[in-house]
C-alpha cells in the first residue's frame, strides 16, 4: 500500500522548497504536478495549438510524453543553478524552458482547459501508482488523490510569495520583471482560486501551515514532523494485514485483557444472550453476520464468547494506538472500505482454513438497514468460497448505560443451499442471512426463546 503526501499550495507558498526537501529526507517519490501543466502549455505553444482548438488539444495530450529524470550535473556543465531533477517533455529537456515567462503567463488558462485536467490527473496517478510519493499542486489533496495519508496546505501573504518568486527567478536565471511577477502572481492566483475545474482550495482534512516570516528550515522540521507521525499509522495500518503468530504469552494477554474488557462490559451493560452453544463445535469454523448498532456492539460478541471470535473492521481504526494493539492481540482482521480489498478476503479463508470464527457486518456501517444502505454480499460470498456455515446475530439495545444488550445467535445457514446460475444468487442468499439476523434482533425473540428453554427444561424434569 503506498503512502501519499499531498502538498498544495498557492504559487510562492514554498511548495517547490520544502517538497524537494521532504522527498529527500523520508526517501519518498518527488512529483512536481504543476511541471506536468507547465510541459502542456509549452507544447500546445511549441506547436502553435490553439486552446479552444479542443481536438487539436486532445491529439496533443494523446501524443504528450513527459517524464522526470535525476541527472547529475555534467563535468563540462557551467551553469551555475544547473537543477538535477530534469523535465522532458516528448524526449526533449525542457526544466528550464517550461519556467520561462511565457509558458508562466499561459499555463493557467491551460490547466483549466477539462480534457488537459483530466489527462494530467490521470498520468499523476499512474505516475504515483504502487510508490511512496510526495505531490505537490493545486488539488492533490481534494481531487487527485482525496485519501492520501498527509495533506498539507502552505500558504503565505501575497507580498512574500511575491519576493520569493522574483529571487528564484534571479536564482534560475528567468528574465522577468518585478511587476511582471506581480502580475502574473495576482492573475494565477484569481485563475487558480475560481477555475471550474479542480480549483486550488484546501481540502478538509488538510492541515493548513502558514510559512510567512518562516525560515526554510523550520517550515520543513514543522511538516517532517506532519509526516512522520503519519507514517507511524500508515505503517500500522500495513502491520494489521500481517497477523502476529499465537504465542502463549499473546494467548494469556488476550485472555487477561478479555477478561477485563468483559468485566467492564457488565458493569455498564445488563448483557442478556441467547443460543451461544451453536459456536461450540470447534471443529468447524463460521462466519457471524449481525446487524450492526453501535460502535461497541463487535465488542459484546468477541469479550462475551468463551470461543475466540475475529471481527472484520476498517483498517483505519489501526491508526489508533491502542485500537492497533487490541486489533493485534484479537487478530482483527482490516479491510479498506469500498476498495474491495483483497487483503481481507485472503486473510478471511485463511482464518477459515484454520477453523476460526470470523464477524462480518453486512451493513457495512452502523445502522446501515435503517438508512437504506446497500447490504453487502462479501460474507455469504466468503462463506461460500471458506466452505462454512453462517451464523446470523442479531443485537438488540440502546446501549445507553446500565441497560439491557442483547445478543442472540441463530441457527447455523449453509448458504450453498442458495447457489443457482442466477449471477444475483449472492444477494438473494444475503437477503435470507439478514431476514434471519432481523428476527434476532428483536427483544421478543430474547424473551420468547427463554421461555422456550424454561418450558423444555420443565417438560425434562416431568419426565
Ligand atoms: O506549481 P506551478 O506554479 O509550477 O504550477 C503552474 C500552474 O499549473 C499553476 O498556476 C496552476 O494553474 C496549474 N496547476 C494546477 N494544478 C496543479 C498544479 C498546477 O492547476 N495540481
Amino acid at each position: 500500500m503506498s503512502f501519499i503526501v499531498a502538498i498544495d499550495g498557492p504559487s510562492g507558498s514554498g511548495k517547490g522548497t520544502v517538497t524537494p526537501a521532504l522527498a529527500e529526507k523520508f526517501n519518498l517519490m518527488y512529483l512536481d504536478t504543476g511541471a506536468t501543466y507547465r510541459c502542456v502549455t509549452l507544447k500546445l505553444l511549441k506547436e502553435k495549438i490553439a486552446f479552444d482548438d479542443i481536438p487539436a488539444v486532445q491529439k496533443a495530450l494523446d501524443e504528450i510524453k513527459i517524464e522526470f529524470k535525476k541527472i547529475p550535473k555534467p563535468k563540462d556543465c557551467k551553469d551555475e543553478h544547473y537543477e538535477p531533477k530534469r523535465v522532458f517533455l516528448d524526449g526533449e529537456d525542457v526544466t528550464k524552458e517550461i519556467r520561462e515567462a511565457d509558458v508562466a503567463k499561459n499555463v493557467s488558462p491551460v490547466s483549466h482547459i477539462p480534457e488537459v485536467r483530466k489527462a494530467m490527473v490521470s498520468l499523476q496517478r499512474k505516475m504515483s501508482e504502487g510508490k511512496d510519493v510526495i505531490l505537490e499542486g493545486r488539488d492533490i489533496g481534494t481531487n487527485v488523490f482525496p485519501n492520501a495519508d498527509v495533506k498539507i496546505y502552505l500558504d503565505a501573504t501575497f507580498d512574500e510569495r511575491v519576493r520569493r518568486r522574483i529571487k528564484q527567478n534571479k536564482e534560475k536565471g528567468i528574465e522577468m520583471s518585478d511587476e511582471e511577477v506581480r502580475k502574473n502572481m495576482e492573475t494565477r492566483d484569481y485563475n487558480d482560486a475560481h477555475s471550474d475545474v479542480g480549483p486550488l482550495k484546501k481540502a478538509e482534512d488538510a492541515i493548513y501551515v502558514d510559512t510567512t516570516g518562516k525560515s526554510i528550515e523550520k517550515n520543513i522540521s514543522n511538516i517532517a514532523k506532519i509526516i512522520k507521525d503519519a507514517k507511524k499509522k500508515h505503517n500500522r495500518i500495513e502491520e494489521s494485514y500481517v497477523m502476529t503468530p499465537e504465542t502463549t504469552c499473546k494467548k494469556v494477554r488476550r485472555k487477561l485483557t478479555k477478561w477485563f474488557l468483559a468485566g467492564l462490559y457488565h458493569i455498564f451493560y445488563r448483557i442478556r444472550r441467547s443460543n451461544m452453544q451453536v459456536l461450540n463445535n470447534r471443529d468447524e469454523g463460521y462466519i457471524i453476520t449481525a446487524n450492526h448498532v453501535n460502535f461497541i456492539d463487535a465488542a459484546a460478541i468477541i469479550l462475551l464468547h468463551h470461543r475466540p471470535i475475529r471481527f472484520i473492521a476498517k483498517a483505519d481504526l489501526n491508526r489508533i494506538w491502542i485500537l492497533h494493539h487490541w486489533s493485534k492481540m484479537f487478530n482483527i482482521i482490516p479491510v479498506k472500505r469500498d476498495t474491495g480489498d483483497i487483503g481481507t478476503v485472503k486473510l478471511v479463508l485463511q482464518g477459515l482454513k484454520n477453523k476460526d470464527v470470523i464477524g462480518i457486518f453486512p451493513e457495512g456501517t452502523r445502522k446501515g438497514m435503517e438508512k437504506g444502505k446497500d447490504i453487502k454480499n462479501g460474507a455469504v460470498y466468503m462463506a461460500y468460497k471458506g466452505k462454512v456455515k453462517i451464523v446470523p446475530v442479531g443485537i438488540a439495545g440502546s446501549f445507553k448505560l446500565f441497560t439491557r444488550v442483547y445478543v442472540n445467535y441463530g441457527e447455523p445457514i449453509d448458504v450453498a443451499k442458495f447457489k443457482t446460475d442466477d449471477p444475483n444468487w449472492l444477494d438473494v442468499a444475503t437477503e435470507e442471512v439478514m431476514k434471519q439476523v432481523v428476527k434476532l434482533s428483536d427483544v421478543t425473540y430474547y424473551k420468547n426463546y427463554k421461555k422456550a428453554q424454561r418450558e423444555k427444561k420443565k417438560q425434562e424434569k416431568q419426565k
